[in-house]
């Protein structure tokens, strides 16, 4: 089976007055991303590991944040695209292993739901969405709760 893997990052920044989305999952009582779309840093670093794979480029090609038609999209429905543009170049996602840097909330209260909205996407098993947290140890960006990073690789196969 022709197996290819993708990795990728993304970053945004905490702020007041914006819901806190992360992996798919609304988060209440915290601040939240700033960003042109919900600023789902899971779901864009998965969506770049995604392309990543494919040789697709990145998310900033397929949807600018110049362009209005993401002003606040849904990045469940983005990754539903990407996941189109993968199949349209003949590959399905295999499995995906993600890692969030966060200071604050506690992701593992929320980490069940983050696997079954991405693999319902994905088509695939929640076991093959791996979803882990760690803190930054108070150092840097991360640790100073100015915002939130997130780490993907992700497996793609020929369907
Ligand atoms: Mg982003």
């Amino acid at each position: 089976m022709n197996m290819l893997i993708g990795f990728g990052y993304d970053v945004h920044r905490l702020v007041p007055g914006r819901p806190l989305v992360l992996g798919g999952v609304t988060i209440p009582g915290e601040r939240g991303l700033e960003g042109h779309s919900d600023a789902d840093v899971v779901l864009h670093a998965l969506m770049d590991a995604l392309l990543g794979a494919a040789g697709l480029g990145d998310i900033g090609r397929h949807f600018p944040p110049t362009d209005p038609a993401y002003e606040g999209a849904d990045s469940l429905e983005l990754l539903r695209r990407v996941v189109a543009l993968l199949a349209a170049e003949g590959y399905r996602p295999v499995n995906c292993d993600i890692t969030v840097v966060a200071e604050r909330p506690k992701i593992g209260p929320h980490v069940e739901a983050m696997r079954e909205r991405i693999s319902a996407v994905l088509d695939v098993e929640p076991r093959r969405v791996s979803i882990k947290a760690t803190t930054n140890e108070r150092m840097g960006f991360v640790g100073r709760e100015e915002g939130v990073a997130a780490y993907a690789v992700a497996l793609i196969a020929e369907r």
